[in-house]
């Protein structure tokens, strides 16, 4: 491909739209065009790279013996209704009407279209164990699209669902899932690790998160340097057992704190550390209120916080309610509350700490947890932050930042119960298939390879999806004729053993060429100019290394090649 005959375009101006650096890089570079928030086209240099992650995608699929399926994206309500996901999804889930006024769906992920397609299909243990898979379009109603590919309305998922006969035969599926993740996210380049995740709405007992480390990535991963340990924010368990709160405790005594609203202004209205308030937050789960306590200098992780009530939707209760089920914001306690109180383990043992006295104006203080306040569950329910022990070996916990681009589930049997995908065993008995789920984000999994591997210049594209994996820059073209046949020939031979290559044959001088191969960012940049060819050939450069050689032209080809296999 030549420049000359394409319409692509570099921009010189970081764009205002996008804040991380692999969003300004793929729409400087000309990779993709927003249309809208969270939408955009995909320029033919962005489709080149897209799909090279979608067959890199698509291949290991198949090795791990996966069949590739098509469903619609276009789904009817009835489906969701069935799972009861309808309004569990919220507004997260575009609906539509069709013009017999029935409600349509746009597919946010696909469960219930392949459990119901799979209960059709299969009906005898003999065709099981099996794994489909689609590459598709998505839809999301994201509450904040956001960081380009990264949080889009409208994104490409490659999603995959396991069936089978048991949960141990369920293991083994979603281990050769795994295992092609791990090679998918190497083959792309990409430094990605798996860790313990949050089932969130798709629910399941068990689930690991890929994520490619990037101090932009919106997850926190905590890790364990002693054991290994390593688990996404939302889910990580902390040790609790050396929480350390006074041993004495004088009577409880309510002491004026006016104005107080937050944990630091009630500590100091107090005379305390903010470490020793216990913070009180009323909850509706699936619309009950309880109430959630915690050390005040933590925050309530409403992923773990859900988890431990079992409930489908949990929201923060609004002031109103708050004061009509608890108390007065601001001075709400768990003292004397009839709500259900679940207290975060950490409290466990708290004496002389500072609740809310459920007064206006007001804290107690001098409080012993467990003898003032009827605890309905001791739970792990706070957010786990650095210098946080393991819940395994006690050492000391890390955070890092990571972006997910893909998400491995143990499903069970939420879906195939209620869309009744059973099969006959060997001994003629009905049983329910066992379900597994496994999504990769191609769009953001193609957006997080530039996360990781970018420089000051641009993008530094891994061979394996590099746009094209040569780029020819044809200087000295109009002053010598020989510059130009050497250019196209290196381009025929190149084509011919299998490398692509895109020439930049524009009149623009050679300042602009090179900056706009390195923001561009293929694996490899070849100059034909008039200074190389009169030492016997061109100039070869390695966009990652830096290094640059002169190579004699009989030599070229083997050059790249072994260039493009490091
Ligand atoms: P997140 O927590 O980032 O919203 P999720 O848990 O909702 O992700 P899944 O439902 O597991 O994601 O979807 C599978 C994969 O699809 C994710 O691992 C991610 O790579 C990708 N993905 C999810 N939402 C988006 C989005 N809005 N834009 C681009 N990719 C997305
Ligand atoms: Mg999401």
């Amino acid at each position: 491909m030549r420049w000359s005959k394409t319409l692509h375009t570099t921009l010189r101006d970081e764009p205002q739209e996008a804040e991380i650096a692999s969003h300004k890089l793929l729409i400087r570079a000309g990779y993709v065009r927003r249309v809208s928030g969270g939408l955009y086209t995909f320029t033919p240099f962005g489709v080149r790279v897209l799909r090279k992650v979608e067959n890199i995608v698509r291949e290991e699929m198949n090795r791990a013996g996966a069949h590739e399926i098509l469903m619609p994206a276009l789904q009817p309500i009835e489906l969701w209704n069935i799972s009861g996901r309808a309004s569990q999804m919220g507004a997260s889930m575009f609906s539509l009407k069709d013009r017999q006024n029935r409600t349509m769906v746009l597919g946010p992920t696909h469960e219930e279209v392949v459990t119901d397609y799979i209960a059709h299909e299969i009906s005898s243990y003999r065709q099981l164990p099996c794994t489909v898979y689609q590459i598709q379009t998505k839809f999301r109603d994201e509450i904040r699209p956001r960081f380009g590919l990264m949080r889009a309305k409208e994104f490409i998922m490659k999603d995959a669902y396991s069936f089978d006969v048991s949960m141990e035969a369920a293991d083994i599926s979603y281990k050769a899932m795994y295992d092609a993740y791990v090679r998918i996210f190497e083959r792309c380049g990409l430094d990605a690790k798996a860790v313990e995740a949050d089932t969130g709405n798709i629910g399941g007992s068990h689930s690991h998160e890929f994520m490619v480390l990037a101090p932009s990535g919106e997850d926190g991963i905590i890790n364990c340097s002693g054991c290994g340990y390593s688990a996404n924010q939302e889910r990580a368990e902390r040790n609790t057992s050396g929480s350390e709160f006074s041993t004495k405790n004088g009577e409880p005594e309510d002491v004026p704190t006016p104005g107080a609203r937050t944990v630091e202004e009630a500590a100091q209205a107090v005379g305390v550390s903010p470490e020793q308030i216990v913070k009180s937050l009323v909850y509706l789960a699936d619309g009950k209120p309880v109430l959630a306590i915690v050390q005040g200098t933590r925050e309530i992780n409403e992923c773990k916080l859900r988890r431990v009530l079992g409930c489908s939707i949990l929201e923060l209760a609004d002031d109103e309610t708050t004061v009509k089920h608890a108390g007065p914001v601001g001075s709400l306690g768990p003292a004397g509350v009839n709500l259900p109180i679940y207290a975060d383990t950490g409290l466990k043992g708290a004496r002389d700490v500072v609740t809310g006295a459920n007064k206006e104006g007001f804290h107690t203080r001098h409080v012993s947890i467990e003898d003032s306040v009827t605890v309905k569950a001791w739970v792990d329910i706070a957010t786990v932050v650095a210098g946080d022990n393991c819940p395994k070996c006690k050492e000391e916990l890390s955070v890092q930042r990571g972006i997910e681009v893909g998400h491995v589930f143990k499903l069970g049997t939420k879906y195939s119960e209620v869309f009744d995908a059973s099969f006959l065993s060997a001994e003629r008995t009905s049983n329910v298939m066992v379900m597994g789920c496994y999504g990769i984000g191609v769009t953001r999994t193609m957006q997080a390879v530039i996360e990781q591997n970018f420089d000051e210049n641009g993008i530094v594209w891994p061979a394996s999806v590099s746009p094209y994996q040569v780029t020819l820059l044809e200087l000295d073209a109009k002053k010598d004729e020989n510059c130009r046949i050497v250019t196209e020939n290196l381009e025929k031979e190149l084509e011919e053993n299998g490398i692509d290559v895109f020439v930049d044959d524009r009149d623009e001088r050679p300042g602009v060429k090179f900056k706009d191969a390195d923001l561009i960012g293929c694996t490899v940049r070849v100059v034909v100019g008039k200074r190389a060819l009169e030492k016997g050939g061109v100039e070869v450069h390695i966009r990652k290394t830096g290094e640059t050689r002169i190579i004699p032209l009989a030599d070229v080809i083997p050059a790249i090649k072994k260039a493009l296999a490091e």
